[in-house]
């Protein structure tokens, strides 16, 4: 009652937004500018996490109007980007359109969402604001450049490629140049970062595609952490077929010098490089610095291990990679996971039910040439309403079998997701 007749008082005052938060330099006021058909939910973000939440609210309840906010018009998918690096995929071929989600009605606005307002129970976007009764975030990862020194300033010079798009096909255009002889540098942040196991596949692609195309050519692998962190024996056991692969663990890199083309690890040991790949270290997307939704690192959500709920805004769910505290990997299985138990327990709660737990699971492919790959699977139950691990198992070692399956998993969760 309260939300519609401040609705109706800010329309009718032109206070929605512009006036009264962008001190009156704002275009003009629309309000809600998509008006509400009945119970809303409305979703930040189009990725692994997002787009399968706004997908499984609709299918648990046609009736509650989803709105899912994604800036990007096509879904680019992380997974397997590691094998653009080596050209044995295209980007293109990684790529989905949307038009799976809008056939199951979900509302897509390509806009980005720039503020959230929890007392509310709306989110901002441009010049106007989508009220909601749940509201489901799922903005992925933001780089901390500010964390090594000359990052922030060396733009694309310095490239991460730990977004699918445009930096994983100039990473791979800059691997395609680099002199026989040369120097590639991947530098790995420390934990917590996205995909676990996913730098150490990128050194195993970026190794076989030098071994072949430029055999006296070299990559350092500069690690933060003491030791490979995922798959650990099948990554060493990998490796052996890789002479031209250098591993330095406990090498955090703290400055960049594209100019000098060199970097500079917390030891103060200096390195020159022909081309480098430097992971930066990472946090929640903005949108849920900005809405207070992490912790008092700044860094990470933490949720309800049920409902996904956050622990600091009620009636707002953070799934994927932005979450923090469930023992589970950053990975696109787990933000799917996450955004079907998610969506499940959002059509419950606006039912008036109570929530149902349940528990994710992970699988986790990494390529460690073109045609093999190895596995891990982990299973997890709810414990006093917490998730905990109940097993770890590991592929025992890289098949072209496990490379099959890579590809029947990919292709069935980007159906999962967006079909
Ligand atoms: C090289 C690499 C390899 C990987 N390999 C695997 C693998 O083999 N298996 C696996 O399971 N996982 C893998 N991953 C991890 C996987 O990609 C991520 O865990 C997954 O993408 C997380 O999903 P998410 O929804 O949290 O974030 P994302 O998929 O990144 O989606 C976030 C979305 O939010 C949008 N967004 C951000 N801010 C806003 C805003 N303010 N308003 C509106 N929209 C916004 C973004 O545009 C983006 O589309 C890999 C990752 C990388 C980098």
């Amino acid at each position: 009652m309260t939300v519609v007749s401040r609705r109706a008082f800010l329309r009718t005052s032109g206070l929605g937004l512009g006036l009264g938060v962008l001190g009156g330099c704002a275009p003009a006021v629309r309000g809600d500018f998509l008006p509400r058909r009945g119970p809303r939910v409305v979703v930040v973000g189009g990725g692994w996490g997002g787009a399968t939440a706004a997908k499984y609210v609709k299918l648990g309840d046609p009736g509650i109007e989803v709105i899912l906010l994604e800036p990007n018009r096509r879904f680019v998918s992380c997974p397997m980007s590691n094998l653009v690096l080596s050209g044995v995929r295209t980007l293109e071929s990684l790529t989905r359109g949307y038009g799976g989600l809008r056939a199951h009605g979900v509302r897509i606005l390509h806009r980005e969402a720039s503020a959230i307002e929890p007392d509310r129970k709306r989110v901002r976007v441009d010049e106007g604001y989508l009220e909601y009764d749940r509201l489901v975030v799922a903005p992925g990862i933001e780089f901390q450049t500010e964390q090594v020194e000359g990052l922030a300033a060396a733009g694309d010079r310095v490239l991460h490629a730990w977004k699918a798009g445009p930096q994983t096909v100039a990473l791979a255009r800059e691997l395609q140049a680099v002199r026989d002889g040369g120097v590639v540098v991947l530098s790995i942040p420390p934990p917590a970062f996205r995909c676990p196991p996913g730098p150490y596949e990128r050194a195993c692609q970026v190794a076989w595609y030098l071994k072949r195309q430029k055999p006296r050519a070299k990559l350092i692998v500069l690690d933060a952490s003491p030791n490979i962190i995922s798959k650990t024996g099948l990554f060493r056991a990998a490796w052996r077929a890789y002479p031209n692969l250098e591993y330095r663990p406990s090498n955090r890199v703290v400055r960049v010098d594209p100019d000098a083309r060199e970097v500079t690890t917390d030891f103060g040991d200096r390195l020159r490089y022909d081309v480098v790949n430097l992971i930066p270290p990472q946090r929640a997307g903005t949108i849920a610095v900005r809405a207070d939704l992490v912790g008092a690192d700044g860094r990470w959500c933490e949720v309800n291990h049920v409902t996904y709920e956050s622990v600091k805004h009620a009636g707002i769910h953070v799934v994927g990679d932005s979450t923090i505290g469930l023992p589970v990997p950053k990975s696109g299985t787990m933000a799917n996971a996450m955004g079907k138990i998610c969506a499940h327990q959002v059509v419950r709660l606006l039912a008036g039910r109570p929530p149902e737990p349940m528990a994710p699971v992970n699988v986790c492919y990494s390529w460690v040439n073109d045609v093999e790959a190895m596995a891990v699977i982990n299973a997890y139950r709810i414990q006093n309403g917490k998730v905990v691990q109940v097993e770890q198992k590991l592929t025992p070692g890289q098949s072209a079998a496990s490379g099959r399956n890579a590809l029947a998993w990919a292709r069935s969760i980007w159906d999962d997701v967006l079909a």
